[in-house]
This record gives C-alpha cells, sequence and structure tokens, in this order.
C-alpha cells in the first residue's frame, strides 16, 4: 500500500483552522486526522478523545521520557504532541495523516518527514483575528493578549511552509485547502506507485 501525505496545518488560534480542518475532513474521506495528546485542562464541550486525547503534565512528561511521541512543545504553558504509535499505524492505511500542530511541531515534523506538506492559515488582519478570539468566549482577556502576541510570533514562521491560506471568508479557505490535499495526492512518485499496472499496461 502506497503510503499517503503528511499533511501539517499550523495556525495562530483565532484564524478558524479548526473549523478548515472539519471542512476538509467532511469533504475528503481520504484524510485522517491525528488526536494530539495535551496536558491542557478541556475547555467547555470539548471531549476526550475526539478534540484531544486529555492527559495530566506528569502522565504527558513520562510519555516523552519513554520517546513515545514523534513530536511535542509547550504552548500556553501546556504541552501538545503527536503519538508516534498511532501515526506509524495510520500511514500503513494509505490515507493522508493530518496534523494540526503549531510552528514548533511543524519544524520537527519536517525534520522526520522532508516529504510533509506544510499549510499556514492566516487571518484576514490581526483585529479580525481578535474579535475572533472574543468572540468565541472561551478565554479571559489575559489569555486572549498572550494569544495575540503568540499569534504574531506563529506568523513570523508562515515563510517556512509550503501553502499559505488566508481565511477572510471560510467558503474559499475550504475550497483551498480541500485543492490543496487533493491536488498533492495526485503528484507524480505517489500516482506511479499506486497505479503501477495501469501505467504498465498503457504503454507502449
Ligand atoms: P489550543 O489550546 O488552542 O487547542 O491549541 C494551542 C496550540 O497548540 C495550537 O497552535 C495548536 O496547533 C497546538 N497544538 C495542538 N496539538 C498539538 C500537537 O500535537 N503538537 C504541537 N506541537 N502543537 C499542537
Amino acid at each position: 500500500m502506497t503510503q499517503g501525505n503528511i499533511l501539517v496545518v499550523t495556525a495562530p488560534s483565532g484564524a478558524g483552522k479548526t473549523t478548515l480542518v472539519a471542512a476538509l475532513l467532511a469533504a475528503d474521506a481520504n484524510v485522517q486526522l491525528s488526536i494530539s495528546f495535551t496536558s491542557r485542562a478541556p475547555r467547555a464541550g470539548e471531549v476526550d478523545g475526539k478534540d484531544y486525547r486529555f492527559v495530566d503534565r506528569a502522565t504527558f512528561e513520562a510519555m516523552i521520557a519513554a520517546g513515545e511521541l514523534l513530536e511535542y512543545a509547550e504552548v500556553y504553558g501546556n504541552y501538545y504532541g503527536t503519538s508516534k504509535a498511532w501515526i506509524n499505524e495510520a500511514r500503513q492505511s494509505g490515507r493522508d495523516i493530518l496534523l494540526e500542530i503549531d510552528t514548533q511541531g511543524a519544524a520537527q515534523v519536517r525534520e522526520l518527514f522532508p516529504d510533509a506538506i506544510g499549510l499556514f492559515v492566516l487571518p484576514p488582519s490581526l483585529d479580525v483575528l481578535e474579535q475572533r478570539l472574543k468572540n468565541r468566549g472561551k478565554d479571559a482577556d489575559d489569555v486572549i493578549a498572550r494569544r495575540m502576541a503568540e499569534a504574531r510570533a506563529e506568523i513570523g514562521h508562515a515563510g517556512e511552509f509550503d501553502y499559505l491560506i488566508v481565511n477572510e471568508y471560510i467558503d474559499e479557505a475550504v475550497r483551498d485547502i480541500v485543492s490543496i490535499v487533493r491536488a498533492e495526492r495526485l503528484r507524480e512518485p505517489l500516482q506511479t506507485e499506486r497505479h503501477a499496472q495501469l501505467l504498465a499496461s498503457l504503454k507502449g
């Protein structure tokens, strides 16, 4: 089975990444989402095993020590990381694997998998970003101020990614991400491997 692509989607919080990724997953059954581990407490409405796998700090640190994480980072004072075992198993299915991670994690994945495809989601402006964070109503004012500062630092890494999606109009941004993922799947080396029999039968 030809392994699928590794897709890394990164965005400052409030850029609309979660909505965008949910729309991609609904539109494309060949994409599988990696559920990250985190030591952060669940927000209202978040479900363990669906949004994240929620663990305490000690458990997360034990996972780091045991080498169970493909990548991890400390973001806003909490740990976030990707399970190595899950990725290795999921890649056998031939579907694309999608990681929703920050720029530190994206850099680690790029080192391990130089073919990984990096997508960065930008807000149309800082004002819109701030408004989206406030409308979400999930975080206190000091947390929002910290997230705005972190957002600007994250955006400084946008040039390390293969694709930049500006999420001003969600429908347009969804079309962008769906198109990128589909086009990347049709690249020559992957297609040649997938369709070896077809190519052999078609060649003169
Ligand atoms: P939030 O707390 O808003 O859900 O996520 C905070 C940040 O952590 C986001 O930038 C998100 O992309 C990042 N993040 C979530 N899961 C992972 C992960 O497994 N690894 C890394 N490196 N970052 C993650």
